[in-house]
């Protein structure tokens, strides 16, 4: 990137109401066939349009294509029966009912990557891809094959790999792989989860990135974190094996949360996207909110390396609260931008 703080958003933004209901997670789509695939369409390039309008820099489709950030890659995999349901926990949080693993996972045909062709033909400016990271990808699951978190994961990670080759190919800029799990389990991701996601971007030449947050504004992730106390150090398990990992950009949570910030100091020399944007309220930041948390964030990341994006995706928020919330880190952006260059 060439701009100085280039501005992305962490993944995905609301969709429109005649396409899905808005401000819920995995609701149903509105449309069916080829209206569903034209409304999808529609959808992304009036989302892409936003972020033009707002100024962001690395642009994405918003997720607008999927109903979940991880459900809707594992729905288009084999092996996994959507029909066989079980109860299990999510991130140690909240119970869900969630399919289940019954034969090897083989992906037959590409998920995103005509998708992301057509986001592709709708902008110049680089564009940035979320896929859910190995260790999220399990934890979504009940697994009666593998029975092995560690099996299951590398397996998912080999698919992931094929996905992202695609997706580079397709003129994805970035790659990012969301990894919310890594805040939950700080063992596993230690001994392997790293390691997995090595080999999801093995090969690749486009850059990538790994997005750790606190969750979606969601009622189970707010009253999971009431209960972090007053600093949350989660990072600090991780940070040190990630800053020796292949990861070009690690994407992480910072404005209004409990985050030390000097926390960030482990992962020095890795580019970071640095949440600038709280998506757990609909109150909209103010520019020098905004400025502040990158001014903060600066004395642990070099300016070239900074990147200010939201805590998270943006999906369970109207649109007119995420439009203003685009606007902000834009504006807040700038801000910092120019100081730094009247320096
Ligand atoms: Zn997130």
């Amino acid at each position: 990137m060439k701009v100085l703080l280039p501005t992305s958003t962490a993944g995905s933004l609301p969709k429109p109401s005649w396409l899905a209901q808005p401000e819920k997670l995995w609701s149903p789509w509105k449309l069916q066939d080829e209206e569903l695939i034209e409304g999808k369409q529609d959808a992304l390039r009036l989302c892409l349009e936003d972020q033009h309008q707002a100024g962001i820099d690395i642009v994405s489709d918003g997720e607008q294509t999927r109903q979940h950030f991880v459900t809707t890659f594992i729905e288009h995999l084999d092996g996994v029966d959507f029909e066989k349901r079980e109860i299990v926990k999510i991130r140690n949080r909240y119970d869900a009912s969630v399919p289940t693993v019954v034969g090897a996972v083989t992906r037959q045909k590409p998920v995103f990557v005509e998708d992301a062709k057509f986001l592709r033909q709708q902008t110049k400016q680089p564009i940035k891809w979320a896929l859910p990271g190995p260790m999220t990808m399990i934890d979504t699951l009940y697994d009666s094959h593998y029975k092995s978190r560690e099996k299951l994961a590398w397996e998912f990670a080999k698919i992931l790999n094929e996905e992202a080759r695609e997706l580079e190919a397709a003129g994805v800029d970035i790659i990012q792989f969301d990894e919310p799990a890594f805040n939950v389990f700080f063992d596993e991701v230690n001994d392997w989860g790293i390691a997995a996601l090595e080999r999801a971007i093995e090969g690749l030449k486009c850059e990538t990135a790994v997005h750790i947050c606190y969750g979606y504004g969601i009622k189970a992730n707010t009253d999971w974190k009431k209960t972090l106390g007053s600093e949350w150090r989660q990072y600090e398990e991780i940070f040190p094996k990630l800053q020796k990992s292949n990861l070009d950009i690690i994407s992480l949570e910072c404005h209004n949360s409990r985050v030390p910030m000097d926390l960030m100091e482990l992962i020095r020399g890795k580019k970071v996207m640095v949440g600038a944007i709280d998506v757990a309220t609909n109150t909209i930041e103010t520019p020098e909110e905004v400025a502040d948390t990158l001014r903060k964030a600066l004395q642990f990341v070099d300016a070239d390396k900074l990147y200010p994006s939201t805590n998270c995706g943006m999906a369970p928020l109207s649109r007119r609260v995420a439009r203003g919330k685009l606007n902000a880190l834009s504006a807040g952006a700038e801000i910092v931008r120019r100081e730094l260059s009247a320096k």
